[in-house]
């Protein structure tokens, strides 16, 4: 942001300070050792991770469940608050797999396989991935980029291989989930077809760029099934109308689990991504569900699993809603509400929405952030691109006005072992609480419904996306039922 803009906005928000309606006593119970208190339960070490799945991410959703339960809130799952999710889990054979390179077996401490449940058998002539006849074969890759690998994906999808080789000396796909000999499979992934990657690490990668035959043998893997939760909790409403309808708060509880081959710290303590996110949308439900009179409109608290692989639980739960999406007005999605580091974006105080504009939250969340002394910014640059990467995405695509709230897109530690929880700056993390808050609360009151911006080319595919709500049945056809 330019500094001229930002003097601006100073401006505005001390003018909105002095103007601003009376707040609700409730967003002063949200507190930063409240805040702080769940952070550093959810990034503990001991839920190593929260990786999808894990046994760290079940206790993590037990944890929402039982605060849910402490906030009286209405379970709104199929078990208690608990929306069930049964995906797989496909895993390669821990031994028995070889390789040969023109002939000589390869040192099996230099190469490893990605999950496959089938086993394979292949020989034959390397075929380079560019060449039309890969179907059935053993094909390579030139290196382990990510464009090299993107582009494979889209060619061999069409005529899938046995197996692809891809040299990567200095072993740089091993941080990458999608490369690990454990893979969960879910209806919202690419098809995997039956093939598996060969990592060709150290010594091996020069020979699987060389090489002109290979022999690759593999037993048969396991498939196992994943029972996964997304947890979901309701604060209904009490407008005899507006209750039917709800504004749904969320984030995700899951983060990235392991990294067993770092020395250093194996435990991705996913703190601020997103452990914040869920203290944040925690202190929201605990607050207005204290409230003296409910909202008019309902408000379902949701805790989301497998963001960090593909926005699986937000992709789930629009496919299989909790509460109609034509009776759904809008999604605030929290994501990273802890850290303040200096930075273009990063400052205390600070606050904005993903896909700032597309829609009239946008009004809501620039409001509750002015009448709370803070600054509504527009990171122009993510603004468009980081509304298609967190959970508020699925929900857009079904229609409903659904952006991320964060005070900030970057910091240091994003999506490394030293997120953790001792880092986040949890006074400026209440402020930032107690805006969503605000607006959550302002929106579950407002008679009219937030609308897509019709004048704006991207929202106005989203709004396009909108089922019109169910018309009730005509009078006729309604069934005599007993008075
Ligand atoms: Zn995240």
């Amino acid at each position: 942001m330019r500094p001229q803009g930002l003097c601006a906005l100073l401006l505005c928000a001390s003018a909105a300070a002095q103007t601003a309606p009376p707040l609700p006593s409730a967003l002063d119970t949200i507190t930063a050792s409240r805040l702080r208190g769940h952070v550093s339960f959810l990034a503990s070490d001991l839920l190593e991770g929260r990786d999808t799945p894990s046994r760290g991410l079940d206790i993590a959703a037990e944890y929402l469940a039982s605060q849910f339960r402490a906030f009286d809130l209405e379970p709104l799952g199929d078990n208690g608050y608990f929306q069930t999710i049964n995906w797989t889990i496909i895993e390669s054979a821990p031994t028995g797999i070889t390789l040969s390179l023109d002939g000589a077996p390869v040192d099996p401490k230099h190469f490893r396989v990605t999950a496959g449940a089938n086993a394979i058998d292949a020989e034959g002539d390397i075929a380079e991935v560019k060449s039309s006849e890969t179907a059935g074969r053993i094909v390579r890759l030139a290196d382990a980029n990510r464009a090299t690998v993107m582009d494979a994906l889209r060619i061999l999808r069409n005529s899938p291989p046995q197996v692809v080789l891809i040299p990567d000396e200095r072993d740089t796909l091993n941080a990458s989930g999608a490369f690990q000999p454990r893979a969960l499979v879910t209806p919202y992934d690419p098809p995997r077809g039956n093939y598996v990657y060969v990592l060709c690490t150290g010594p091996a990668a020069a020979l699987a760029k060389s090489a002109k035959t290979a022999q690759f043998h593999m037993p048969a893997g396991t498939t196992t099934p994943a029972r996964l939760w997304n947890v979901a909790a309701l604060l209904r409403g009490s407008d005899p109308t507006l209750a039917a309808t709800a504004v749904i708060v969320s984030a995700h509880y899951d983060h990235e689990g392991l990294r067993p081959n770092n020395p250093r710290d194996q435990v991705m303590n996913g703190a601020n991504d997103d452990a914040s996110g869920v203290a944040a949308m925690l202190e929201t439900a605990r607050a207005l569900a204290a409230l003296p009179q409910r909202p008019k409109r309902s408000i379902l608290f949701l805790g989301l699993v497998g963001e960090e692989k593909g926005l699986l639980g937000s992709k789930h739960y629009a496919r299989n809603p909790l509460w109609p999406l034509d009776k759904t007005v809008a999604n605030l999605n929290l994501e990273m509400f802890g850290r303040t580091e200096e930075g273009e974006y990063t400052r205390a105080g600070q606050m904005t929405i993903t896909g700032s504009g597309f829609s009239t939250v946008t009004d809501f969340v620039r409001q509750a952030t002015l009448d709370l002394g803070g600054i509504y910014f527009i990171n122009r640059q993510g603004n468009e691109e980081f509304f298609a990467r967190s959970d508020n995405f699925p929900l857009a695509m079904a229609g409903i006005p659904a952006h991320s709230l964060t005070p900030g897109f970057s910091f240091q530690d994003y999506h490394a072992p030293g997120d953790e929880w001792p880092k986040l700056d949890y006074d400026n993390m209440q402020r930032a609480t107690r805006i969503a808050a605000l607006a959550a609360l302002r929106l579950a009151e407002n008679d009219t419904a937030p609308e897509w911006d019709l004048n704006d080319p991207t929202a106005k595919k989203f709004a396009e996306r909108r089922k019109p709500a169910a018309a009730p049945p005509p009078a006729s056809t309604q069934p005599n039922l007993p008075q």
